[in-house]
């Protein structure tokens, strides 16, 4: 029986191409700025993002925590939505790398509106000082829901007229581009700081990069090498994520279509409740007829890796990727169709 992994679009593995251009990659050392696959990744970075500048860093949660770092100052808060990755995900580093407190403010899938931006906002002498508005586009526990671009601009001109730093955590910003025909520098120029992964749907092995100002990104790089993301010929894992962004990134529909597949699929199924028009890229949160524990269990009964989507005690979450094809969707809703009646 073939393994079919909808656990995350985090599984892919590089393809036969993708390796090829790793290999044959010019490298240098770039702690002194000489690798020029890495020096190329960042300026196509900064040109896809419409910023000034970008880092190469090894991960997307490196990347938030040095923005936390760069906005903040020890004893501020940054305000994000309530199941934001920065607060779900990243070990505390919110507070034990910077000093700096949660917000958290309750959304909907994942957004949030302006009015309770400015009713968050706290800059009297008691309080901790609220410094950063971060934003997720898609929100990852919203069930990869994209950020309307009206409704991403008008948070941020709420948090801006507060006077806040706007960041972007775009780990699947590419995906919402996609998705919406929105370009992904609609909704980064207008932030101080994005974030974005290679590693996600792009289906590169390693990388992030965060975007922003010139300036930003000079202090941002100090911050590197504190928390340890310095590297040395890192050319060779930037080709991987400079090949992604030449030939992965049109094909994120592929995965969208295929996540819309499996939902109106699994819409037909006997005590399956999921709604189709809810899937905008590439994550699927269905219910099922028993707790999401037993039913990941049973899924992997059938070759079938899934996890709890957190939306609720009977919601389990299917990613689409790279790896994962139209066959295999019809596979996988043929396992469960039987595993069901059964
Ligand atoms: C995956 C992810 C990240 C970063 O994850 P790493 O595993 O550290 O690369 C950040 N934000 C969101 C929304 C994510 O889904």
């Amino acid at each position: 029986m073939k393994p079919l992994d909808f656990r995350s679009d985090t599984v892919t593995k590089p393809t036969p191409a993708m390796r090829r251009a790793m290999a044959e990659a010019e490298v240098g050392d770039d702690i002194y700025g000489e690798d020029s696959t890495v020096r190329r990744l960042e300026e196509r970075v900064a040109e896809l993002l419409g910023l000034e500048a970008a880092l190469f860093v090894p991960s997307g949660t490196q990347a938030n925590q040095i923005a936390i770092g760069l906005h903040c100052r020890s004893g501020d808060e940054v305000l994000a939505e309530a199941g934001s990755h920065i607060f779900h995900y990243e070990s505390g580093g919110v507070s034990g790398l910077w000093g700096v407190q949660p917000a958290p403010l309750p959304g909907e899938r994942g957004l949030l509106v302006p009015e309770q931006v400015t009713a968050a906002v706290r800059k009297d002498f008691i309080s901790p000082c609220s410094r950063l508005l971060s934003l997720e586009n898609t929100h990852n526990r919203g069930g990869g829901k994209v950020w309307p671009l009206e409704r991403f601009r008008a948070v941020v001109a709420a948090g801006r007229e507060a006077g806040l730093a706007i960041h972007l955590d775009g780990a699947r910003l590419f995906n919402a581009a996609v998705a919406s025909g929105v370009p992904a520098s609609s909704w980064a120029s207008l932030t101080d700081t994005t974030a974005v992964c290679f590693s996600k749907g792009l289906g590169a092995p390693v990388g992030s990069a965060i975007a922003g100002s010139a300036a930003h990104i000079r202090e941002a790089r100090r911050l590197r090498k504190r928390l340890g993301g310095a590297m040395r010929q890192s050319g060779i894992i930037a080709a991987g994520a400079l090949h992604a962004l030449e030939h992965h990134l049109e094909r994120l529909a592929e995965d969208h279509a295929h996540a819309r597949r499996l939902a109106e699929g699994l819409a037909e199924l006997p005590g399956v409740t999921v709604d189709p028009s809810q899937v905008e890229t590439n994550m699927v949160a269905a219910d099922f007829p028993l707790p999401a524990g037993e039913m990941v269990a049973r899924l992997e009964a059938l070759g079938i890796l899934a996890g709890p989507s957190g939306a609720g005690p009977r919601s389990v979450r299917l990613v689409t990727h790279l790896d994962v094809s139209a066959e295999d969707v019809d596979e996988a809703l043929v396992r469960i169709r039987r595993s069901l009646a059964g």
